[in-house]
């Protein structure tokens, strides 16, 4: 047994990202302890974003198979959940019929970022002593990778993240688009619909780090993550990408609906008071990812679009497919011009 937990507290800290701990802990509380299900909830207010995520969960079916649950975002909480999660502590329900239900606070310097849910039979001292000690070393190696994860001034994605998280997407995206393939649903599946990826770029940033200072610089980067953490919603993507550079990965959308969103960014940031400085832009370039693009070419698609967004006059949202059609017109309007 005591090889066995030995072995257990290895594999959880083995993994090297968040998803990975996740996993591993969902599956070694359900080796030592049998659970009709394990749920790991994450509060979304933690990163600036609403509502309460459930991140990885397994739970046993009539037939006793294991299914795993797709993430989700919930808009509604149990009130042991939101108690669970508001007070820090945990809340244990002993039912009728001999099972329990208990939901335990994950923490992150000392606020409660998560919650680890269980529903068994009744555990004896033996297992909750264990549970409670899983919980710790998933918190303590939480901690570390995600400080490793994130950007330490804005808290946001990091660079070195983008790699892994871009390339998990892409393999969910081609698994899906291969699964409605051989289902054969009858399901309308939108041409438009794909993933998109834009890159933002604050306009004259120099300009304020020469004016004001390297820390009203830094200030106005801050607000800028706030604001963009709570404007998209959590299942967005939000990096921080270089200095003043933020990439954002969209789940599949209309072109329509992600112009929208980026155009609605654009104007609530130039209409927005910054501290000193009077007005604050930016130009964002976009490019649609789609399950066979390889992340290196939509990021220079939408890099060129960011290009053109800044040679034409800053304080605009590009997409690389428009490209041709605006150089052209712009073309056609200045032989419009030698005309007369
Ligand atoms: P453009 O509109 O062409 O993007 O002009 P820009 O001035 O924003 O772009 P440029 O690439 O010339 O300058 C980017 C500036 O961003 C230079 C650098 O000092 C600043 N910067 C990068 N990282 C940070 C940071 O972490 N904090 C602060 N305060 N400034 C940063
Ligand atoms: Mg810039
Ligand atoms: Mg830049």
């Amino acid at each position: 047994m005591q090889e066995e937990l030995l072995n257990s507290v290895v594999k959880i800290t083995k993994t090297r990202d968040v998803d990975s701990l996740e996993f591993s802990l969902v599956s070694t509380i359900h080796e030592f302890i049998e659970c009709k299900e394990i749920i790991i909830y994450k509060n979304l207010s933690e990163f600036n974003s609403s509502g309460v995520e459930r991140s990885a969960s397994l739970r046993v079916d009539e037939e006793n198979n294991f299914v795993w649950g797709e993430r989700d975002i919930l808009t509604d909480t149990s009130q042991e959940l939101a108690s669970c999660l508001h007070s820090a502590c945990s809340i244990n329900i002993q039912n009728k019929n001999g099972t329990e239900q208990r939901w335990i606070p994950v923490l992150l310097n000392d606020k409660p970022v998560g919650a680890i849910y269980i529903e068994c039979n009744s555990l004896c001292s033996h297992q909750q002593v264990m549970i409670n000690a899983f919980c710790r070393i998933y918190e303590n190696y939480l901690t570390i990778l995600n400080e490793n994860e994130r950007d330490k001034l804005t808290g946001l994605l990091n660079r070195q993240t983008f790699d892994r998280k871009i390339k998990m997407l892409m393999e969910r995206q081609l698994n899906d688009h291969f699964k409605i393939k051989a289902e054969k649903t009858n399901r309308k599946i939108h041409d438009d619909s794909t993933s998109w990826l834009a890159i933002i770029d604050i306009d004259h940033f120099k300009a304020v780090n020469d004016t004001y200072g390297h820390v009203c610089g830094d200030e106005v980067l801050l607000l800028l993550a706030q604001r963009m953490s709570s404007f998209f919603r959590a299942s967005d993507l939000v990096f921080r990408f270089g200095g003043e550079e933020f990439v954002i990965v969209f789940e599949p959308t209309t072109c329509a609906m992600i112009t929208k969103r980026l155009e609605e960014f654009r104007q609530t940031i130039h209409e927005t008071d910054f501290p000193f400085i009077k007005q604050l832009t930016l130009s964002i370039g976009a490019a649609r990812m789609s399950p066979y693009d390889f992340p290196i070419s939509v990021i220079e698609n939408a890099d060129k679009a960011l290009y053109y967004a800044k040679e034409h006059g800053r304080d605009q949202l590009v997409f690389y497919h428009q490209i041709n059609k605006k150089q052209s017109i712009a073309a056609k309007s200045d032989s419009d011009i030698e005309l007369f």
